[in-house]
């Protein structure tokens, strides 16, 4: 199937629903991203703050760019003027350092607060606790250029459908809980980020708002270079 293909297939399962597409273009070039963007695509995924940053001026200006990989705080500077979402917020330290960056460009950054969900040792994210406690903190109050949009989660990499629907529904109790303790007023606390190329169908049935797809899309990943944390 081509890309174009793809991106109207999702389109069409997606319609009425209240889950929208992220297409994770990372390690793959422009040429692909624009061919989603023919087909309408708007929101991109990408996990590298480099790659967004090359990517960003060789296609059009309403493309909005989701972080989805973890970031490091010197890194915010790069994407702070453009970014449309970072999906990956796990410390409150990024979240001080992007309010920082966002208020230099007169901005407000959307960000999704992202939680650790799955077994793997080597999957970032805070615990619900961490999260309430950084709500919950005077600090967090002050900062004005960063607008808590939800939550995103990285499910195991399994086959087992218990476990992901576990996991799926894990981060859909930590985001009713968030709503109704911090965000009970606030219309723009509305996102779900969960579900991949292999597990997006069990995430829609979970109540994902926002699926980050890669490979379904374009194909698998061809890293050339050893993939580095950014
Ligand atoms: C790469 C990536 C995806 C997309 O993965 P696919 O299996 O290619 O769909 C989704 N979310 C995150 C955080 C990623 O790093």
């Amino acid at each position: 199937m081509s890309i174009q293909e793809s991106i109207h297939e999702f389109n069409d399962r997606l319609k009425g629903s209240n889950c929208q597409l992220i297409a994770v273009s990372k390690t793959h070039p422009v040429e692909l991203i624009r061919e989603a963007y023919a087909a309408g695509q708007r929101a991109f995924g990408e996990n590298k703050a480099q790659e967004m940053t090359a990517k960003s001026p060789e296609l059009p200006e309403d493309v909005e760019w989701h972080m989805i990989g973890h970031l490091q705080t010197n890194k915010v500077k790069y994407i702070a003027s453009f970014v449309h979402m970072i999906q990956s917020v796990d410390s409150f330290k990024l979240l001080q350092e992007i309010n920082k960056q966002a208020a230099k460009h007169n901005r407000v950054i959307n960000c999704l607060l992202q939680f650790y969900i799955a077994e793997e040792e080597t999957k970032f994210g805070l615990s619900l606790e961490e999260a309430q406690q950084l709500l919950r903190s005077q600090e967090f109050k002050t900062l004005e250029n960063v607008r808590i949009c939800g939550v995103m989660g990285v499910a195991t990499n399994t086959d087992s459908e218990e476990e992901l629907q576990h996991e799926f529904r894990t981060l859909r109790h930590i985001f009713d809980t968030l709503k109704q303790e911090f965000f009970a007023q606030q219309d723009d606390f509305k996102e779900i980020s969960m579900g991949m190329s292999s597990d997006y169908q069990l995430a829609i049935a979970e109540g994902s708002t926002m699926i980050r797809v890669g490979s379904a899309i374009f194909g698998n990943r061809n890293y050339t270079t050893t993939p580095s944390n950014s």
